[in-house]
């Protein structure tokens, strides 16, 4: 990967908001088929995430020291603060699902995480009092142990966590045992954290196939992927985003695919997300109440209590 790694901290930080209002800073740039720039502005470095994605990230490098991870609320066992509701009926194990049923709700839904920019984005929701759903991995951005605080601030809060792989690979070019481990791997992780196993998924890339469904119902997990990308991940400027959502009629019943692992996004895009719902009149809701289910039975499997730091904690 290129790498740009000049300037200052002021500079940095200067660049960082100006080129954020002109264009895409923290855009791609590599992964597998990417034919767009591969450099950054200055102060940005291209960061690798995957095979499929590299990205632009303020600073000369990607931060791996736990130092930095915002503190969360100490290990709780508390229920989240979603009102419980028993109507509605909960979709099987192997269903995909693409898009909302309940009309007046929208899914707004945040990919890749828990990263640094992860609890900041849940502090906005809170204050406006809405729920939103994170697909959380395992190790991507950053390790789902060293952001342990983040992940129980976000489901403490109502909001819905489920699963988007250990590792993020294109789940049908794997084995049924490698997409198996892939997600098994990941419920341990929540069953430590949270003490239960999400009954929702989003396959990376929202690829799936016959085979990869199978499994995934095997393992008992529903799916879900999207049906408006605002195109966070692909450089969109929050401009451009805005536009995909702007131009939607009254009640779109959308769920959409945006990253709280990307800065603009999780600082910009998701806050101003809060303020289009309500200008549309549109209930800002977790998945499985855009879908009707009851909630939280719909959404996860209880495994047992929160459990405590240990040195098992660790990708
Ligand atoms: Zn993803």
């Amino acid at each position: 990967m290129k790498q740009i790694t000049s300037g200052l901290v002021f500079g940095s930080l200067f660049l960082a908001l100006a080129a954020n209002a002109q264009q895409a800073a923290w855009g791609q740039c590599g992964g597998q088929g990417w034919t767009g720039a591969t450099t950054c502005v200055s102060g940005y470095t291209c960061t690798y995430s995957s095979n499929w994605y590299s990205q632009c990230l303020p600073g000369t490098a990607a931060p791996t020291s736990s130092s930095s991870i915002p503190s969360g609320p100490t290990n709780t066992t508390s229920a989240p603060t979603t009102t419980p509701t028993s109507g509605g009926t909960e979709l099987p194990a192997g269903t995909l699902v693409t898009g909302c049923t309940v009309p007046g709700t929208v899914a707004i839904t945040f990919d890749d995480g828990p990263y640094q920019w992860t609890s900041a984005l849940i502090d906005s929701l809170n204050a406006a009092g809405v729920k939103a759903t994170f697909f959380m991995c395992g190790k991507l951005y950053g390790c789902i142990y060293d952001y342990a605080s983040v992940v129980q601030k976000a489901y403490n809060s109502g909001h819905q966590v489920a699963a988007h792989t250990w590792s993020h690979p294109d789940l049908t070019t794997l084995s049924a045992a490698d997409v198996t481990t892939q997600l098994t791997r990941l419920e341990t992780a929540f069953k430590k954290i949270l003490g239960v196993k999400p009954k929702w998924m989003r396959p990376p890339y929202g690829a799936t196939n016959a085979a990869t469904l199978s499994t995934l119902k095997g393992l008992g997990y529903k799916a879900v992927t999207w049906n408006l990308d605002s195109g966070d991940w692909n450089g969109n400027s929050l401009a451009q985003s805005q536009a995909l959502f702007n131009k939607l009629g009254s009640d779109p019943k959308i769920i959409p695919l945006e990253h709280d692992a990307l800065q603009g996004t999780a600082q910009q895009l998701g806050p101003w997300l809060i303020t289009w719902a309500k200008s549309k009149n549109l209930k800002m809701v977790t998945l499985s109440e855009c879908l009707g289910e009851p909630i939280p039975s719909a959404q996860y499997t209880v495994t047992g209590g929160a459990g405590t730091k240990d040195s098992t904690w660790v990708c």
